[in-house]
Order: C-alpha cells, then sequence, then structure tokens
C-alpha cells in the first residue's frame, strides 16, 4: 500500500478574487492529490488566529489575518500518496520569488503574504488543521 495520507489546504483570498480556484485544483488533482473535503467560506479572525497561532509573536501577524479573513477562501482536505509533501511541493516556496516555476505559487501569488495557498507543513499539522475547520461527517474516505 501507498502512504496515502491528508492534508489541509486553503485556497486564499487573493485567488479565490482572480478566480482561479479551477486552474489550482486542476493542478492537484494532475499531480495525484484528491479533493477529499472542500467549503467556500469566510474564516473569521478569532478562527484565523487560532490557526494562525504558531506565528502570534511574527511581525507580519496582524497583516496576514487580516488578508485572510478578507474575502472568502476554499477551504479543503487533499488525499493522496504524501499528499503533506506533495502538496507543498505544487504550492512551492512561501515567497513567490523563490517558488519554482511552475509551482501555484509561481503562477499565482501577488506577494509574500497574498501567495495563494496554504498546505500544511506535517501530518501533525494537517490534523490539527483539518479538526479546525471540518466535522468528521465532511470528510469523505479516498
Ligand atoms: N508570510 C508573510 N510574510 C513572511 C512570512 C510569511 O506574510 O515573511 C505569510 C504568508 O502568507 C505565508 C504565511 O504567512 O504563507 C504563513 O507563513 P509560513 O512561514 O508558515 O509559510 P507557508 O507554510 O505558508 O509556506
Ligand atoms: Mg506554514
Amino acid at each position: 500500500m501507498s502512504n496515502v495520507e491528508k492534508t489541509f489546504s486553503i485556497i486564499k483570498p487573493n485567488a479565490v478574487k482572480k478566480a482561479v480556484i479551477g486552474d489550482i485544483i486542476k493542478q492537484f488533482e494532475s499531480e495525484g492529490l484528491k479533493v477529499t473535503a472542500a467549503k467556500l467560506a469566510m474564516i473569521s479572525k478569532d478562527k484565523c488566529e487560532i490557526f494562525y497561532a504558531e506565528h502570534k509573536e511574527r511581525p507580519f501577524f496582524g497583516e496576514l489575518v487580516e488578508f485572510m479573513t478578507s474575502g472568502p477562501v476554499l477551504l479543503m482536505v487533499l488525499s493522496g500518496p504524501n499528499a503533506v509533501t506533495k502538496n507543498r511541493q505544487i504550492m512551492g516556496a512561501t515567497d513567490p520569488k523563490k517558488a519554482d516555476a511552475g509551482t501555484i505559487r509561481a503562477k499565482h501569488a501577488d506577494s509574500m503574504g497574498e501567495n495563494a495557498v496554504h498546505g500544511s507543513d506535517s501530518a501533525e499539522s494537517a490534523k490539527r488543521e483539518i479538526a479546525l475547520f471540518f466535522e468528521p461527517y465532511e470528510l469523505v474516505n479516498a
């Protein structure tokens, strides 16, 4: 059996506004990740601060929360072999200037902050992040 795992993904407000949801999902699907839960929603400020708690002391925290709550986002669970690592590869580096050509951030980021997508950094983070945004009954088995 291959190492099928789940990761948490957000299509951020700048990418939803630019109407590139389809393009981004197409890239996930063509590179082996399946969408196994999804909803378009606004994130509340309180929840966003919990979600990004690890960055609370960073200088960009206020701006990050403001951006992430500025418009609708697409919250997703992606499933597939090594989904956490695979998703990070497909997304590209946090700083779009450093993102490899062809990655989602290279194509759709507008800046370091407005970098189009979020992806969990570990299986542990994925578990916490999925539980923050989805009820167990909303998760489909891939
Ligand atoms: N971010 C920012 N300035 C920075 C570093 C990060 O605005 O100097 C934002 C950016 O949107 C990033 C998010 O904060 O995606 C979380 O940062 P992290 O280092 O966890 O990057 P990621 O895991 O998203 O690649
Ligand atoms: Mg991170």
